[in-house]
């Protein structure tokens, strides 16, 4: 990194570097070079050399900290910034390094208030200092799944260090805002509330803005709540109140506060939304909560073991995916645990879902790495329910030979499976709704949900004073409160990828739905949350408001909304052909066939196929929908069209792309017996591709499972 002589030195006495520490700019570059070379020991051996003549010198004494850092002597870093700090406690570089250092080696709580002394003096002195602490925060917040803090420092870095990080941060975003693994209302923005220039609180109310606006979360949040005890009507104060404690990473305390900005409001819709991030802060930190849990038990053979589970039913088959840690030991195999087998359909007429299996543990099996004397291991993970530990049972006595010594358990990180509050324990019981049940899939997949919501509406609930759903409706005291239990059921079914008729739930409980918003065309719409979101009259939206609002849907993910916009934006050419028809028919039909609906799927995919057939240049794109209308249909062989679609690819494709190929060299190798047409001679597929059992890089409705609940990968064509 070049260093320019006309800056303010990095010492931070105010002069320029030129008339300053000239000195050692020579050394201090070659420094910083070795640095970026990743060479940390030499780099730790020239600073020491220099110190000698600069002991006092915070430059240098902030770099030494960086390499101490770097080569990960956290404690020495810490102790030499404590000593930079005595002698300089307001220099920007050193209080941010300290925060940074404390908040590595002492987590939030301790180091906080050095890190809000960092926002203080730091956040126009030294920008990127302090903006590498923000990033360091969102990260330390998303691995406790404190997301709301997460994200909010996440934007304070976008905002800090600008340009230079901006694709990196924003990316991270979108991946915050699109983590399915959180409540869809906790995702995304939240904005604090503008108090009235005119009121009687207006004074501390700017102040508390002005700190917030500088990452100071836990200050603001106090002066909000105090001021929110003098106006206790101002149901705002209290939003904002709760807002700053959830960004302070105090979620129980955020909670309280949003449920007496619920209580306090006197609009609906604002009570509600408040009230759902309560209960869904409470049931984050509910007292009573069943832990993710993971079993790992050594075996002697990881393909003996294999051998013992072949054909058994209570074993199902997951594709295997390595893992991306390359220190991570081959995975063999990957089974879903069931608590029964699959009925067979023919046995009794329709299966009822009651009989379905229910997935009480997912199993990986690691080979052994004998050179680096790691023996196999199964590893069983799940919630600790009683249908975990039974499945735990099972295994060890079907693969008891191949034990070597005894299981050991290990908690899970928050970060990869948080635990659940026990009150949402029947919702996330996954029943296996395989392959094997074909069409009736999605009318089984309904009636467990309209199950669930029967479950759902009969239990008692601690946000309603442990009352049920059902035993409140009409009672106006608990409108609010129903209505937000209403959303927090929704956002549990959008996670597990259920089916939950929201307006039929709100009407059967006596509830008025949520009025809708009338934004002005010219609103950008770019600051609602989710849940105003979902309240936007989507057809009478401006077209760019439109596209504003696909590109969050698209983010944001949740299905109901997303179809909504997609199917709108097909009614508006204009705007199709801005974001790009392609993507809004794959995302129809990803979401169809998310949800089961077979028919939609196709008919979006022919759909797609039309309107490339429409567009010039389009062999690829034509190939594609094609192809995927060809592998949705084929779920059915007895489909007409099926023949049809076929010899299109056949004779126009597969000669030219190997792919296609190959998908329907297998197609004829699974079905040639059944399907008469296929064994006429002029069908043959003209390839020299040698078959492959899976299409390589072609994604087959048949070869995705894809039970594991949360799962929200868009499949486009193209991609992966
Ligand atoms: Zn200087």
């Amino acid at each position: 990194m070049a260093i320019d002589v006309y800056e303010l030195c990095p010492c931070g006495s105010g002069k320029k570097l030129k008339f300053c520490c000239a000195g050692i700019i020579d050394e201090m570059t070659k420094i910083s070079r070795l640095q970026a070379n990743d060479q940390p020991r030499q780099a730790l051996a020239a600073i020491e050399r220099i110190e000698k003549s600069n002991p006092d010198n915070p430059w240098v004494g902030t770099v030494h900290a960086e390499i101490l850092l770097a080569l990960g002597e956290v404690d020495q870093a810490q102790a030499r910034l404590d000593e930079l700090l005595k002698r300089h406690p307001d220099h920007p570089n050193v209080v941010a390094r300290a925060a940074l250092v404390m908040l590595l080696n002492q987590g939030y709580r301790a180091a906080q208030p050095t890190i809000l002394r960092a926002f203080q003096k730091c956040f126009t002195r030294a920008p990127e200092q302090v903006g590498l602490l923000a990033l360091t925060l969102y990260d330390v917040m998303g691995r406790s799944r404190f997301v709301m803090a997460a994200r909010q420092y996440l934007t304070v870095a976008m905002r800090l260090l600008g340009e230079k990080s901006r694709e990196n941060t924003f990316l991270a975003l979108l991946r915050l805002d699109g983590d399915s693994r959180t409540a869809y209302p906790l995702r995304s923005v939240q904005n604090l509330s503008p108090y009235p220039a005119d009121g009687p609180s207006a004074a501390e109310a700017n102040k508390a803005a002005s700190i917030a606006n500088i990452a100071c979360y836990g200050p603001a949040g106090r002066i909000y709540a105090r001021i929110a005890e003098q106006e206790p009507t101002h149901a705002e104060l209290w939003r904002n109140a709760a807002l700053c404690r959830a960004w302070d990473a105090d979620e129980p305390a955020a909670a309280q506060a949003f449920h007496k900005a619920a209580g306090a409001s006197q609009n609906f819709e604002f009570a509600v939304e408040c009230e759902t991030l309560a209960q869904l802060l409470d049931l984050k930190h509910a007292s009573d909560r069943i832990a993710p849990t993971e079993v790992d038990i050594p075996i002697r053979s990881a393909s003996r073991l294999l051998g013992l589970l072949e054909g058994n039913e209570l074993f199902f088959t997951l594709p295997v995916e390595q893992l991306a840690d390359g220190e991570a030991p081959p995975i063999a195999a990957r089974r879903l645990v069931l608590d029964r087998a699959m009925p067979k359909e023919s046995e009794s007429g329709p299966i009822a879902f009651g009989e379905l299996p229910s997935i009480a543990a997912t199993l990986t099996v690691f080979d052994a790495v004998p050179e680096r004397d790691i023996e196999a291991v199964a590893v069983l993970t799940g919630l600790a329910t009683p249908e975990f530990e039974q499945a735990v049972e099972s295994f060890q006595k079907l693969a008891d030979d191949e034990i070597t010594k005894a299981p050991e358990r290990e908690e899970i990180a928050a970060s990869d499976i948080e635990p659940i509050a026990r009150e949402l324990a029947p919702y996330f019981r996954r029943k296996l709704f395989s392959a094997a049940l074909g069409s009736k899939q999605r009318t089984i997949q309904e009636e467990w949900w309209k199950h669930l919501v029967e479950i759902w509406s009969n239990a008692p609930q601690a946000a309603l004073d442990g009352k049920s759903p059902t035993s409140v409706a009409g009672d106006a005291q608990y409108r609010v409160r129903l209505m937000a239990a209403v959303y927090v059921l929704d956002s549990v079914s959008e996670r597990l990828n259920g089916i939950v008729d929201l307006e039929a739930i709100i009407a059967r409980l006596g509830l008025e739905p949520l009025r809708p918003l009338a934004p002005t065309p010219a609103e950008p719409l770019s600051s609602l949350s989710p849940l105003q979101l979902l309240r936007l009259p989507v057809s009478e939206l401006s077209d760019s408001q439109l596209v504003n609002v696909y590109r969050r849907a698209a983010v944001i993910g949740i299905r109901r909304f997303a179809t909504r916009v997609m199917e709108e934006l097909i009614n508006r050419p204009q705007c199709l052909e801005q974001v790009g028809p392609d993507r809004i028919y794959e995302g129809l039909l990803e979401i169809a066939h998310q949800e089961e609906r077979d028919r939609d799927a196709i008919a979006w995919a022919k759909k797609g196929r039309e309107h490339a057939a429409r567009s010039p240049q389009n062999f690829e794109r034509l190939c594609k929908w094609t192809l995927t209308e060809f592998l949705l249909r084929a779920e059915d062989p007895d489909d007409p069209e099926v023949a049809e679609l076929f010899r299109t690819l056949s004779e126009y494709y597969a000669p030219k792309v190997p792919d296609v190929a190959r998908v329907l060299e297998q197609f004829v190798a699974e079905n040639a017996d059944k399907l008469p047409w296929l064994r006429s001679a002029e069908l043959l597929v003209a390839s020299g591709a040698a078959p492959a059992p899976t299409p390589g890089g072609l994604w087959t409705p048949s070869g995705s499972p894809a039970p594991a609940a949360g799962s929200k990968k868009i499949w486009l064509p193209g991609q992966e």
